[in-house]
């Protein structure tokens, strides 16, 4: 744990005016879907394209959230655009930056859930950690989330939202048209690590990363990109055909008996299923490698045999297992292993000719490591001791 000198920065608090919302939120419309927002408004048929691109340039690579500053367009055009539209991104409520310059984001959507954002800043790049839904359905024992029960799947504009959203505080918008926004990003990566199971919201997760890779936007290649999955076996070749970006499996257990209890998806898709979907999962390049998270909880999943019965689960797939210490979280019924433990197993996977690292966890004097995410507002899903009876 870093010391605590967290700053904290709290924002208007009180909901936007539900007026604003009546109108259409152009923020998360695919090329095609704003097309034809466009169209609806009386935009001439020929103009659509041309005009489809200087919106789009506008909103999604100089970060503009009002119509009137769209100086390519007539007078009369942005008047039709403020009448009908909006340019909407989740609201911030606090930010809060850990000692360790890691930030956390609380941002509001409307209906007034409340959904966390983490960026985490490195030497040469910065990755960005987003959610994709409020809650989980999914109850993970070991996850903060987990506890939480689903609320609603996220839009695709409130999930490029955050990145935007990102992007603003970062003040990271190109300044002019010439201006290039891959010199050194600040933020040069995202994950879809936050709150949400992102193949149980598929349609949105996908138009999302799609603006987000956008050439005359974003403009972030699909592989900066990882989606993390708790393995949702047949979405995972959509994932690949769609979206195109690299592929993060939570793991985290050797056994269907383990991981079964650990991350309970694996009673409807067992281990062996997951592993068929993986292998198949095509990759561009050699360097694209599927991403296993093992979180490491004591006595649970952190033994020599657990080690090496990984690297033979996953024989002939390419991938780079990433060792997480487990992240505490009040009343969490897991201890994290021992350090020594953890780097004893790190190495049997090494050996075994696999990158594995230990994850350094980031943040946690703001509560913004992974799997500890959680907006305080909404109601626990399960007792310590209902968790503490499933999982023994
Ligand atoms: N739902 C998706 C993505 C979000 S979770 C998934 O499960 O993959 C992001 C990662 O954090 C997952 O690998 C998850 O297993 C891990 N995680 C959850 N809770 C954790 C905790 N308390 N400590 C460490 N990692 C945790
Ligand atoms: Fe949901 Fe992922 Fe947490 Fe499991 S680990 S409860 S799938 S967010």
């Amino acid at each position: 744990m870093s010391g605590d000198i967290a700053i904290v920065e709290d924002f208007h608090t009180v909901p936007r005016s539900p007026k604003l919302e009546l109108k259409l939120n152009l923020i998360g419309q695919t090329r095609a879907e704003l097309a034809i927002s466009l169209v609806g408004v009386g935009i001439p048929e020929r103009q659509i394209k041309m005009r489809t691109t200087q919106i789009w340039s506008w909103i999604y690579y100089r970060g503009l959230r009002s119509f009137d500053g769209m100086t390519n367009l007539s007078k009369s055009i942005r008047d039709t655009l403020s009448e009908n539209f909006v340019l909407e991104v989740p609201e911030l409520v606090t930010k809060q930056i850990s000692s360790d310059g890691t930030r956390k984001y609380l941002v509001r959507i409307t209906g007034g859930h409340e959904v966390e954002i983490v960026y985490i800043p490195e030497k040469d790049r910065g990755t960005l950690c987003i959610s994709s839904q409020v809650g989980c359905t999914l109850s993970c024992s070991f996850c903060h989330t987990g506890t939480q029960k689903l609320v609603r799947n996220l839009t695709s504009g409130e999930i490029i939202g955050q990145v935007m959203l990102a992007k603003d505080d970062l003040n990271e918008w190109p300044k002019n048209e010439t201006d290039s926004q891959n010199s050194q990003r600040l933020l040069s990566n995202i994950v879809l690590m936050g709150m949400g199971e992102p193949l149980y919201n598929f349609e949105s997760v996908r138009d999302a990363m799609k603006i987000a890779m956008d050439p005359e936007g974003i403009s972030l290649s699909r592989r900066r990109i990882t989606l993390s999955t708790s393995g949702v076996v047949p979405m995972i070749a959509r994932t690949a055909e769609e979206i195109g970006c690299l592929l993060a499996v939570s793991f985290h257990g050797t056994t269907d008996e383990i991981r079964g209890k650990l991350v309970p998806i694996n009673k409807k898709w067992n281990i062996s299923e997951l592993i068929g979907a993986l292998k198949a999962y095509p990759r561009l390049s050699n360097s694209e490698r599927i991403t296993f998270e093992y979180v490491m909880l004591r006595g649970v999943n952190d033994s020599d045999e657990d080690a090496h019965r990984l690297v033979k689960l996953i024989k002939g797939i390419p991938a780079k297992i990433n060792l997480i210490p487990f992240n505490e979280w009040p009343n969490a019924p897991y201890k994290r292993s021992e350090p020594s433990r953890i780097k004893s197993f790190s190495e049997i996977v090494y050996k075994a000719g696999y990158a594995s690292p230990i994850r350094k966890p980031r943040g946690e004097d703001i509560m913004a490591a992974c799997g500890q995410l959680k907006s305080e507002s909404k109601k626990e899903r399960k007792s310590k001791s209902l968790i503490q009876e499933e999982i023994s």
